[in-house]
């Protein structure tokens, strides 16, 4: 990846406040699916795969067409994924734990999110990086990950704090905060994995020209990617860790760095490089991890995903099982140091990170 072409800090802020820009779900509505609705209900999951590359090529072509008019398709791209999303909500694998619950049909997998997804509460959020704020944010209940840290525990893990949400009522909310002023709609849990099949749904009912913002641990799999990377305008990932074993034992995740890395490296690389959207990468610096996970995360990141900006938090705090097993996790029982969040940010600003903007 060239670092002369890399954009500047100020066009990169330009890009994730996303002016003037077509969202992209509007162009994948504007697609025609290419075969009849009747067709795409009888067509084999291996063919819908087929024909969902097909029209990622076409969206591909259409994307840089900005100024045009993009009436809506009947059935359109979008179709396609909720068609893929819903076959793949029978054996769950939206996320990298791969139950295979057959959610389609009340069977739970680990994160224990029900087929319809419930909602704990959706406000604009002054407090996320100010780029992106007014934030119209949907916090989702219930997560894949197991965080001892977890700053949200109430929601994430009891899958059951919250209301119910059909697709429309979801789109209604995203509308409403959209009104209220909201730059875009933040998807966030918890985690808004388990809940893909419902977000790209809602999507067709969506009319406001905000943003599309992704607010994940980034632990999908491969197929969830494909159906999001076409719709998403901001991407907002957490990168936790620089290693397996740290994301084993604070976390519970096995794969944890190949399965991060090879997402972050696609969004860059299909989406961000050629300006269709926006990666900011959320890093929160670990008491006593900047050796094992700060250093090889930033060192990563200004090699593979030079175009994304960085958000290096140094507002971590012991809470949930690190309050309540203390002796189990006492070497992340404090806050970190002015020292150790100093020289994750030196180093990010040596190695030519934009971070100052988001952080
Ligand atoms: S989203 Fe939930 S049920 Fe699906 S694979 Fe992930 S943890 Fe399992």
């Amino acid at each position: 990846m060239s670092m002369a072409n890399k954009p500047s800090a100020l066009q990169l802020l330009e890009r994730v406040q996303s002016r003037g820009h077509l969202k992209n779900h509007f162009i994948v509505q504007s697609l025609p699916a290419g075969v009849d609705a009747r067709g795409l209900e009888k067509i084999s999951a291996e063919d819908a795969w087929a024909l969902h590359r097909r029209l990622h090529e076409r969206f591909i072509e259409k994307r840089g067409d900005t100024g045009g008019h993009h009436e809506k398709a009947s059935p359109n791209f979008l179709d396609v994924k909720v068609k893929l999303a819903r076959e793949m909500l029978a054996s769950c694998d939206f996320c990298e734990r791969r139950c295979g619950a057959d959610r389609a049909a009340g069977k739970k997998g680990t994160c224990r999110v029900e087929v319809t997804p419930r909602v704990s509460s959706a406000f604009l959020h002054f407090g996320e990086e100010s780029p992106i704020v007014p934030s119209g944010t949907i916090f989702f209940a219930g997560c894949n990950f197991a965080c001892v840290f977890c700053q949200n525990e109430d929601i994430s893990t009891d899958p059951e704090n919250g209301i119910p949400v059909t697709p429309q009522k979801l789109a209604n909310m995203a509308t409403s905060l959209a009104m209220d002023g909201a730059r875009n709609v933040n998807y966030v849990g918890g985690d808004p994995t388990p809940n893909l099949h419902t977000i790209l749904e809602s999507l067709a009912y969506q009319d406001s020209p905000v943003a599309q913002l992704w607010n994940s641990n980034g632990f999908s799999t491969v197929k969830a990617m494909r159906l999001l990377l076409d719709v998403i305008d901001i991407w907002l990932p957490d990168l936790k860790y620089g290693n397996d074993a740290c994301a084993k034992r604070l976390s519970g995740i096995d794969g944890y760095w190949q399965i991060l890395t090879r997402n972050l490296k696609n969004v860059h690389d299909e989406m961000i490089v050629p300006g269709h959207a926006s990666l900011v990468i959320r890093h929160l610096v670990m008491p006593g991890h900047v050796e094992c996970c700060s250093v090889p995360i930033i060192e990563w990141i200004a090699k593979q995903v030079p175009y994304a900006m960085v958000n290096i938090m140094g507002q971590y705090r012991p809470q949930h099982k690190v309050l309540s097993r203390h002796a189990e996790f006492k070497d992340i029982a404090r806050r970190p140091s002015f020292e150790e969040i100093d020289a994750v940010r030196s180093l990010a600003t040596r190695l030519g990170i934009t971070w100052k903007p988001v952080s």
